[in-house]
């Protein structure tokens, strides 16, 4: 996580994440979206801009990365129930 110091009127505090403007993972870019992909603790969070992202639900956006272990995952599944 991205934590910085700052002086905010005269007292200084530690703020991390969200701070600094998200960038995409892919092309740095300006950041319009986050992963969804579920990781353990939480979701993977990756910064993707609207090039980069992948939409495969309501509100669920990938990123790079976990596009090629959505389609896997999705192989996987029609494997199954074929
Ligand atoms: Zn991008
Ligand atoms: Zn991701």
């Amino acid at each position: 996580m991205n934590c910085e110091w700052m002086n905010i009127g005269g007292t200084n505090v530690m703020i991390c994440g969200g701070r600094k403007k998200p960038r995409c993972v892919s092309c740095g870019r300006k950041s319009e979206y986050q992963c969804d992909w579920k990781v353990a603790g939480g979701t993977c969070d990756k910064h993707i801009c609207w090039k980069h992202v992948e939409q495969v639900g309501e509100d669920k956006h990938l990123c790079p990365g976990h596009q090629q272990a959505y389609k896997k995952w999705l192989a996987q599944q029609s494997e199954q129930t074929a």
